[in-house]
């Protein structure tokens, strides 16, 4: 048998064997191309990951969602909706001056039924393409509709907090048949994140609000006083201080009780509360002492809304929680700071503010309470 190879031959192998390298090399290219695009996007994940592990405020923590989840997982559209049934979440966010006008991509809702999505409740996120009837609320703030989405319920303890929304502008990047692992762990993340930063602001709110009453307390009003000084003084406008104090409340206290006490001092915070607006600061100073800034208002229309208060509280007996009623009044001082005054240290401005209206308030009480002074 002849072992000797036609050099033809050798050369048709080599030359195959070239080709075959050639090809390994380039699919290794593309693996290792691959690679490091995995890498990167991992990379790019993990820092995501630490950036909102490490927010400590609700605004930092939303504001990373919107901006870095967008870049790191190059979507079109992000979205959050968050359930709040009472409204409390949003109250608490308000008094703690968080502003979400910032936020048009943040919305809250009383109840999941109100978005028309797919069955509910979903606990599983729901890949994708675009439907108008299913996913118009979620994505109603985007200027473009998405393609294709990614609805990502977010859930603490089996609760249903909220949905993170994803959108794309390409119909292929969120489909029905995707494993959704890597969006079930992005959820689960977020939500523990929202919970975090959640339970550390109810921490600072609690820490401004009045137990018994609800509402803000001296910590709060005092800081408030501060903040609402220095924006009127830039803004132009002047601020309003009423003290209040409730009459003979030690005749209260002894006729109906200290929990008939308590109760008398909810309704009033209440009954207050009712008469002011939203931008409005109210706060239990002490015992039975509340005060209220009224932002950007004149004498005359703090006067006004002074004695609405008064009417309000000496007009219908209060219900005690015995079953029992009782009647009470209010006496009010009133100041207003206007510009020309809003000079100098806010500290002095602010004592001197809370003095005036206490001044006003010792001559409604001598002046036969249930009254508005002003000074
Ligand atoms: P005036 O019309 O002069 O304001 O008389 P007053 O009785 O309202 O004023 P005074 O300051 O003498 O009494 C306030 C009372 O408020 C005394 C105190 O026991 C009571 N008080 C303070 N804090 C609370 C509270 O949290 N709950 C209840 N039930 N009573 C309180
Ligand atoms: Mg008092
Ligand atoms: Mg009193």
């Amino acid at each position: 048998m002849n072992h000797t190879l036609h050099p033809a031959h050798i050369q048709h192998q080599l030359e195959q064997m070239r080709q075959e390298n050639l090809l390994l090399r380039t699919r290794l290219q593309d693996i290792l191309e691959q690679a490091h695009r995995n890498q990167n996007i991992m990379e790019r994940h993990q820092h995501f990951d630490l950036k909102i592990i490490g927010a400590s405020h609700f605004e930092e923590l939303i504001s990373h969602i919107f901006s870095a989840l967008a870049i790191t997982s190059e979507l079109d559209m992000v979205t959050l909706i968050l359930l709040d049934a009472r409204t409390d979440l949003q109250k608490m966010l308000a008094d703690l001056r968080i502003d979400l006008s910032s936020f048009p991509h943040l919305h809250f809702i009383r109840h999941s039924k109100e978005l028309q999505i797919h069955s509910l409740p979903l606990l599983k996120p729901v890949l994708g393409p675009y439907q108008d009837l299913h996913h118009a609320r979620l994505f109603r703030c985007c200027h473009k509709k998405p393609r294709s989405v990614a609805v990502i319920p977010l859930l603490r303890q089996n609760k249903l907090i909220g949905y993170l929304n994803l959108g794309s502008l390409q119909a292929d990047r969120f489909q029905h048949s995707m494993a959704t692992d890597f969006i079930e762990r992005l959820g689960s993340i977020i939500a523990i994140c929202l919970e975090n930063v959640l339970n550390n602001e109810r921490l600072v709110y609690i820490g401004l609000t009045d137990p018994l009453t609800q509402v803000s307390n001296r910590r709060y009003v005092e800081q408030r006083m501060l903040e609402e000084i220095a924006r009127a003084r830039r803004q132009n406008y002047s601020i309003a201080c009423m003290y209040l104090d409730i009459d003979y409340f030690k005749n209260i206290n002894d006729q109906c009780g200290h929990q008939g006490g308590d109760d008398v001092l909810c309704e009033v915070a209440r009954r207050i509360k009712a008469e002011l607006r939203l931008s409005d600061t109210l706060g239990r100073f002490g015992g039975e002492e509340f005060v209220v800034l009224l932002i950007n208002t004149s004498l005359h229309d703090a006067a006004l809304v002074a004695e609405r208060i008064r009417r309000s509280i000496a007009s219908s007996p209060f219900a005690l929680t015995d079953g029992g009623q009782c009647k009470t009044s209010i006496s009010i001082g009133l100041t207003v700071v206007g510009l020309q005054e809003n000079f100098g240290d806010a500290n002095h401005v602010a004592r001197e503010m809370l003095a005036r209206a206490d001044h006003a308030l010792y001559a409604a009480k001598h002046g036969g309470r249930n009254r508005v002074c002003y000074q």
